[in-house]
C-alpha cells in the first residue's frame, strides 16, 4: 500500500504545529474530545431533517480507553464517521475543517455548538503520540477504513473492519523522556483531571472504566479491586441552566469546585447576555481579601470559555482593576479565536464583555448598598480600598462608575455613610461636604481642627486611608457640592461675629504674637488668632488646599 505524502506546506505547518502552537501537551485531548463531540453533533443535526433517523440519546457518546501494557489511549466516538474521502480530505489536509464545511453546508447559523473551525486540532495528538491510528466508519456506509500517520511523513488508508458508525482515535503515546512524561496520559486521575478541566461541559457522556474498590464479600473486611464504567463529565453547564432553576447551593458548590476562593462568595451574578454580543457568565464577590490581593503578585481575571470549552483560565482583559476581585467564569459563542484556542484574534469582543460585566457588578453592588447593608459593609471592609484606588487612577475616568459606591465613616452617624446619604442629610446652609483626615477615628475625633464644623451641627466624614483624601480630590465634588477639608482656610461658615473677635483679639496680643513667632522661627509660618476653636487652645493649620495628612503622604513620597 502506498504512502501518501502530507502536501510540501502541510509537511511544515505540521512540524510547526505540533512544536509550538499549544503551551500544554494535556491540550491533545480537549481537541480529540471536541472533534468527537462535533461528530456526534452531526448526526443530530442529520436527524433533524432526515426522518428516517432517529436521535436516541444514550447511543451517543465518547468513550476514553487507556492500555497501559502496549501504552495506548483510545478516544472513540458513535459521531457521524468519515468516509474513505473524508478521511483524505480532513485528515490529510492540514487546515482542512470539515465541520466548518458542514457548518456552511449546512446553513447553521451562530446558534451552532460545533466547536471546530480551523482544521488543526486533530493534529496536537502528535504532541504526545508516535503514531496515530483513526478507524473510522461513515454514517450511511458498511466499509470502514484506516487512517495512520507517524507524523510528518505522510499517512496511510486502509480498509477495515469496524462494528458500528463512529471514529477510534489510538495513540500510541511516545515514550518518557527527561522532561517529559507521557505516562501520565494513561493514569485515570489524570484523564479525569484534564476532561474535568476543560471539557468537563462537552453535552454527551464522557466514558471511562475506573477503579473502585468494595469488599470481597458480605461481611469481609478484605476489600477487592474492579472497574465500572462511569461518566466524568458533568455535561450540562451550570451556566447554561435558568438561574431560577439553581439554588445558593448551587453556585456556591460550582465556586468550591472551580476554586475561585477559598471562603464563601458574598455575592454571586448570574448573567444571560442576548445583545450584540452574546455570552452566559457567572460572577462572585468574595468575602473575604485573597491574602496576596493588595499586592503586585495577584492577578486579576476570569475563566473564558469558548462554546463551553475552557480556552483560558485567566483572562485579564474581562474585568476593570477597580473590579479585580471579581471572580468567575464567561463563555461566549461570539468569540474569533486563533488556532490555538489560547490567544483571542481580536480583543473587541472582550472589550465589550467587560464594560457590560462592570455595568453588571456596579448595579449589583449598588443594590447591596441599598438592600443589604451589613453583607455590602462586609465587602467594602475586604475591597473597599480597590474602589478608591479605581477613582484615583485613570485621572478619575471612572469617578462616575465608582463614587456611589464609596462609603466612609460618619461624625454624626457613627458607622459608615455613602456620599448619597450624606448630601440627603446636609443642612440647607451647609456649602460643602467636610472630612478630616487622621491616622484613625478616635484620633481624628480630637482633632482641634473638627471644633468649628461640628459645633454647627455639620457632619464630618473620617479619612482614615491614605488614599481616600487623593481619591476625594479626584472627584472635586459629588452632586454638584464641593469637598472641604476642615482644616481649609474657607468653610463657607458665616464667620462675621468669629472674625470681630479675632480681630479684636488679634490687636490686642499684637507683641505676645509677634513674640511666639520670633520663638517659633524656622517651625511655623505665622502665630494667627484661630477662629475656630472653642475647646483647645491651640492647633497646627495648613496652608492651602493641602491638608497636613496629604502633606506627610507627600512628603514620604520617593523623589
Ligand atoms: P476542526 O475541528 O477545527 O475542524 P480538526 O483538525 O480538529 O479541525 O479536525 C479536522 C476535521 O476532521 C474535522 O473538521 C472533522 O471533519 C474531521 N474529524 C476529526 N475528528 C473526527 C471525528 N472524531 N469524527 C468525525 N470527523 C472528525
Ligand atoms: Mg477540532
Amino acid at each position: 500500500m502506498a504512502k501518501k505524502e502530507f502536501q510540501a506546506e502541510s509537511k511544515r505547518l505540521l512540524e510547526m504545529m505540533i512544536n509550538s502552537i499549544y503551551s500544554q501537551k494535556e491540550v491533545f485531548l480537549r481537541e480529540l474530545i471536541s472533534n468527537a463531540s462535533d461528530a456526534i453533533d452531526k448526526i443530530y443535526y442529520k436527524t433533524l431533517t432526515d426522518d428516517s433517523l432517529t436521535f436516541d440519546r444514550e447511543n451517543y457518546y465518547i468513550r476514553l480507553e487507556a492500555d497501559k501494557d502496549n501504552r495506548t489511549l483510545k478516544v472513540m466516538d458513535t459521531g457521524i464517521g468519515m468516509t474513505k474521502e473524508d478521511l483524505e480530505k480532513n485528515l490529510g489536509t492540514i487546515a482542512k475543517s470539515g465541520s466548518h464545511a458542514f457548518k456552511k453546508a449546512n446553513e447553521i447559523d451562530d446558534e451552532h455548538d460545533i466547536i471546530g473551525q480551523f482544521g488543526v486540532g486533530f493534529y496536537a495528538a502528535f504532541m504526545v503520540s508516535d503514531v496515530v491510528t483513526v478507524i473510522s466508519r461513515a454514517l450511511g456506509s458498511d466499509e470502514a477504513y484506516k487512517w495512520e500517520s507517524a507524523g510528518a511523513d505522510g499517512y496511510t488508508i486502509e480498509p477495515c473492519e469496524k462494528a458500528d458508525v463512529g471514529t477510534e482515535i489510538i495513540l500510541k503515546l511516545k515514550e518518557n523522556e527527561d522532561e517529559e512524561d507521557y505516562d501520565q496520559f494513561l493514569e485515570e486521575y489524570r484523564l479525569k483531571e484534564i476532561v474535568k478541566k476543560y471539557s468537563d461541559f462537552i453535552r454527551y457522556p464522557i466514558k471511562m472504566d475506573v477503579t473502585k474498590s468494595k469488599p470481597k464479600d458480605d461481611d469481609s473486611e478484605e476489600y477487592v479491586d474492579y472497574t465500572e464504567e462511569e461518566t466524568i463529565n458533568s455535561m450540562v453547564p451550570i451556566w447554561r441552566k435558568n438561574p431560577n432553576e439553581l439554588t445558593d447551593e448551587d453556585y456556591e458548590n460550582f465556586y468550591q469546585e472551580k476554586r475561585y476562593g477559598f471562603d464563601k462568595p458574598l455575592k454571586h451574578v448570574h448573567i444571560k447576555a442576548d445583545g450584540t454580543i452574546r455570552y452566559d457568565a457567572i460572577l462572585y464577590i468574595p468575602e473575604t481579601t485573597p491574602f496576596d490581593y493588595y499586592t503586585a503578585e495577584y492577578e486579576k481575571g476570569l475563566e473564558l470559555y469558548a462554546n463551553s470549552v475552557l480556552i483560558m483560565e485567566k483572562n485579564g482583559d474581562l474585568l476593570p482593576d477597580y473590579f479585580s476581585f471579581v471572580k468567575g467564569m464567561v463563555d461566549s459563542k461570539d468569540l474569533s479565536l486563533n488556532i490555538s484556542r489560547e490567544m483571542l484574534q481580536h480583543d473587541r469582543q472582550l472589550k465589550l464583555i467587560e464594560k457590560n460585566i462592570a455595568r453588571r457588578i456596579k448595579r449589583e453592588l449598588l443594590k447591596m448598598l441599598r438592600n443589604d447593608r451589613e453583607n455590602y459593609e462586609k465587602f467594602y471592609d475586604a475591597f473597599g480600598r480597590q474602589l478608591k484606588y479605581g477613582v484615583y487612577s485613570d485621572f478619575g475616568a471612572n469617578k462616575e462608575t465608582l463614587q456611589d459606591l464609596l462609603l466612609f465613616y460618619s461624625s454624626t452617624e457613627k458607622k459608615l455613610v455613602s456620599l448619597e446619604e450624606y448630601v440627603e442629610r446636609m443642612p440647607e446652609d451647609q456649602k460643602y461636604i467636610f472630612y478630616a483626615t487622621g491616622e484613625s477615628n478616635d484620633r481624628i475625633e480630637k482633632l482641634p481642627q473638627t471644633e468649628l464644623v461640628a459645633d454647627k451641627g455639620y457632619e464630618i466624614l473620617y479619612f482614615t486611608d491614605e488614599v481616600d483624601e487623593f481619591a476625594i480630590k479626584m472627584l472635586m465634588q459629588y452632586k454638584e457640592k464641593e469637598f472641604r477639608s476642615v482644616s481649609s482656610g474657607d468653610l463657607g461658615i458665616d464667620m462675621e461675629e468669629e472674625d470681630k473677635k479675632a480681630k479684636e483679639e488679634a490687636d490686642a496680643n499684637k507683641d505676645l504674637f509677634a513674640e511666639m513667632k520670633k520663638l517659633l522661627d524656622g517651625k511655623v509660618k505665622d502665630v494667627r488668632v484661630s477662629k475656630r476653636l472653642k475647646s483647645h487652645p491651640v492647633c497646627l493649620a495648613a496652608d492651602g488646599d493641602i491638608s497636613l495628612e496629604m502633606e506627610k503622604v507627600l512628603n514620604a513620597m520617593p523623589n
